[in-house]
């Protein structure tokens, strides 16, 4: 629902990912008063959205983080400067007036601020749909599986043939009735690693098949009929299942952002050593932020959004200085 007043704030973060969470965190610590916004339901970003069950190796600090571990403790640390969260909006225009921005969301929520950060990932991202999936998303199909814990004693069929469908196998494999895989082509473009341990757990690999159709009642899914290759003949063949998981990739895009004045760049927003884009006052940081020898990742991501939200204070502020201090000070 949009909320009715305008949102007033020093700094509106455009993407709660990592980066936009530390970012949040930062702006805080600088006596920023932030608002965050994310097209997605939840906070966590790609991190949240697609492998919130993975162990993460390469974050500063953490020889091995969970990635729902990891967002969890980032929204603690923001926490303590109380950003004010407006979770599934997107950021749709944005226009500039006596030297403050204004941010239209897709509800017509309006924030004005005094600078942007754009941390928007890679965008938005929206699933591929499962083909004869229509009418059932939500209802037994889903493309991500944000809790675990909620497929316990399901059957559940995973659709894909890419890592993300065989890291949902192997995370559902503990805890659900039965998994089974369905790809329609007979190779795979995962790890082979990961495929290998798919096949040594024993989870059935169904490939050279489509899903023809989806069947159930007012309590949800029950059955799965797909369609199976076999000697130039197509065979059907029906899987029970509660839970589809549709990991058929996902397609992203900028959107908005892509009209808000910047300098683009192979979908990236171009920015100068502060992170500063072409537009006084409009930062980016994080994936969606390119620069020469860029290197997108999570810890990449934590370094920019300090340089930039410690530039973001002084451009607020030519008297403030735009080293921090040392948080152990505090
Ligand atoms: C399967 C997988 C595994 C990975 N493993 C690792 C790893 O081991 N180590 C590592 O360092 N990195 C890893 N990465 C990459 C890492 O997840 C990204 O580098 C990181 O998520 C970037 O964070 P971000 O906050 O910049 O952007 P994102 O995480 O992409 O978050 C951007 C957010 O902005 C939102 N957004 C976009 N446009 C708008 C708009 N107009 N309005 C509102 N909201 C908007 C999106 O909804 C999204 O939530 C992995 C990525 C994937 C897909």
């Amino acid at each position: 629902m949009a909320t009715s007043s305008p949102i007033d704030v020093d700094l509106l973060i455009v993407g709660a990912g990592p980066t936009g969470l530390f970012a949040a965190y930062y702006a805080g610590f600088r006596d920023l008063k932030v608002a965050i916004v994310d097209s997605l339901p939840e906070a966590g970003g790609q991190v949240t959205a697609m492998y919130p069950e993975k162990m993460i190796f390469d974050v500063a600090g953490f020889p091995a983080v969970l990635g729902r571990d990891l967002i969890k403790a980032l929204v603690e640390q923001a926490d303590q400067f109380k950003p004010q969260y407006l979770l599934g909006k997107q950021a749709h225009e944005l226009s500039e007036m006596d030297g403050r921005f204004e941010a239209r969301l897709h509800d017509e929520t309006v924030v004005r601020a005094g600078a942007v950060l754009i941390t928007a990932g890679i965008g938005e991202f929206t699933p591929r749909p499962l083909p004869a999936g229509d009418g059932w998303l939500g209802r037994g199909v889903v493309h991500f599986v944000p809790e675990l814990a909620v497929h316990k004693d399901q059957d559940v069929v995973v659709v894909g043939g890419g890592d993300s469908a065989f890291d949902w196998v192997l995370a559902l494999h503990p805890i659900a009735a039965s998994v089974k895989l369905v790809h329609r082509r007979a190779k795979f473009r995962a790890m082979p690693a990961t495929v290998r341990q798919v096949e040594e757990l024993g989870v059935p690999i169904i490939t050279d098949a489509q899903v023809i159709e989806l069947r159930g009642d007012a309590d949800g899914l029950r059955e799965v009929e797909i369609s199976v290759k076999r000697d130039g003949a197509d065979e059907p063949m029906v899987l029970p299942a509660q839970t589809v998981v549709a990991a058929l990739g996902f397609t992203a895009d900028l959107g908005p952002i892509e009209s808000w004045g910047l300098e683009l760049d192979h979908r990236a927003v171009t920015v100068d050593t502060t992170m500063k884009t072409v537009r006084d006052r409009i930062y980016a940081a994080g994936d969606v932020a390119q620069y020469p020898g860029k290197v997108k990742l999570i810890a990449t991501g934590f370094g920019e959004a300090a340089t930039a939200v410690n530039n973001i204070a002084v451009a607020l502020n030519p008297d403030a200085h735009l080293f921090p201090g040392h948080s152990s000070n505090l």
